[in-house]
């Protein structure tokens, strides 16, 4: 029997294929490659589809992370407040700017940061947040942008699992003050190698975006900005992304329909789905449950050809290359990582797929 995959990176692509290789040599043809007509092009309809007047686009999500940080004056001993369950990415922008991240606790129902924790972290005048809408589903955004804009301290929204995902009619990015995204090519909207893009309304903000992204020159040769870099979307890629965004919607319907399918399938004594997905908000990134028996149900997935994935293992504060001098405890945090396991999940899966994957967790002994 085939083997059920996580994300199936040849079948995704299909409906494009065509599209695709005409975009290839479009731009073979064109002679410019990077930073030309068709990442102008992409920055303008992904800022139209996010509902934001400007956007940037970078190497890759880690890249806007940190670029969203250095833009937003993040430095040496700077405090960014943050989640420790949402694969480093906020850590290492936070760390590569030389800030210290501030960790809060998550809500054990959704796994999304736990708004009365982060109240009390945003008391002590961070130099700015990371909300990270994770595994596809939108934070309390509204709640927490109002928190922060009493306080004065800046929100960045890390999308990169979120592209798309709307509440009240606005949608991921639109929110604080920028939106970080990653086109790696699991994402919801995926590029065929590296990409990212930062979306904002403030066009000061967008301007020192531009900047950073190519050695901090405001006009060529000219180093106006520190801490530039070179971080550029390349016009492949950005035909690539506008090839594919027009679909987003409809590959987050599919999305949608498979996270519902699996909550509504799923009966185990020992399995627990995060709780209030499957609506308008969510897109259904990544279809993560809960079983104390971790392993266990790996082991038995994988016997029936079911790939299975963790996301994420171990929570940043305990990661080797950041342990914390000081022990600090996240109990929800840390029990979420022991439990936490994702499911097959992606538009090209099959209802078929989809039932044997259901029969499979609900033959779990
Ligand atoms: C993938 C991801 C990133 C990083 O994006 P890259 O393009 O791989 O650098 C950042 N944040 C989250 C939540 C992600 O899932």
């Amino acid at each position: 029997m085939q083997p059920v995959r996580l994300f199936d990176a040849v079948r995704v692509q299909q409906p494009y294929r065509a599209a695709i290789d005409a975009a290839i040599t479009a731009v073979l043809d064109s002679g410019c490659f990077v930073l030309g007509p068709a990442v102008a092009d992409f920055e303008a309809s992904f800022a139209q589809y996010c509902g934001v007047a400007h956007g940037i686009g970078v190497g890759n999500g880690s890249d806007a992370l940190e670029l969203a940080l250095r833009a937003l004056d993040v430095g040496v001993g700077s405090s960014v407040v943050t989640v420790a369950n949402a694969g480093g990415y906020a850590t290492s922008a936070i760390r590569a700017c030389g800030g210290e991240p501030v960790y809060v606790d998550i809500d054990p129902d959704t796994l999304l940061v736990d708004c009365s924790a982060l109240s009390a972290a945003l008391s002590r005048r961070p130099a700015a947040l990371i909300v990270t809408h994770l595994y596809g589903q939108l934070a309390p955004i509204t709640r927490i942008v109002a928190d922060c804009a009493a306080r004065g301290v800046p929100v960045i929204e890390d999308c990169a699992q979120a592209h798309g995902a709307a509440r009240g009619g606005r949608r991921a990015g639109s929110f604080g003050d920028v939106g970080c995204f990653s086109f790696y090519p699991t994402k919801n909207l995926g590029a065929l190698g590296d990409a990212g893009a930062l979306v904002t309304d403030d066009a000061e903000l967008a301007a020192r975006l531009r900047a950073l992204r190519q050695y901090g020159w405001t006009r060529k040769y000219v180093n106006q900005l520190a801490h530039g870099r070179n971080s550029r979307l390349d016009e492949l890629q950005a035909a690539l992304l506008s090839i594919k965004l027009p679909q987003l919607d409809d590959d987050n319907q599919r999305r949608r329909e498979i996270v519902r399918r699996y909550d509504a399938g799923i009966r185990h004594p020992e399995i627990w789905p995060l709780l209030g997905r499957g609506g308008g908000d969510d897109v259904g990134h990544l279809y993560v449950l809960r079983c104390a028996r971790r392993s266990a149900l790996q082991a038995h997935l994988s016997s029936r050809g079911i790939d299975s994935d963790v996301h994420y293992p171990q929570p940043d504060h305990l990661q080797p290359a950041w342990r914390a001098a000081l022990p600090r405890s996240l109990p929800a945090t840390e029990a979420a990582a022991a439990e936490v396991l994702s499911l097959p999940c992606h538009p090209a899966l099959t209802d078929e797929e989809l039932a044997r994957v259901i029969d499979a967790v609900n033959s779990f002994h």
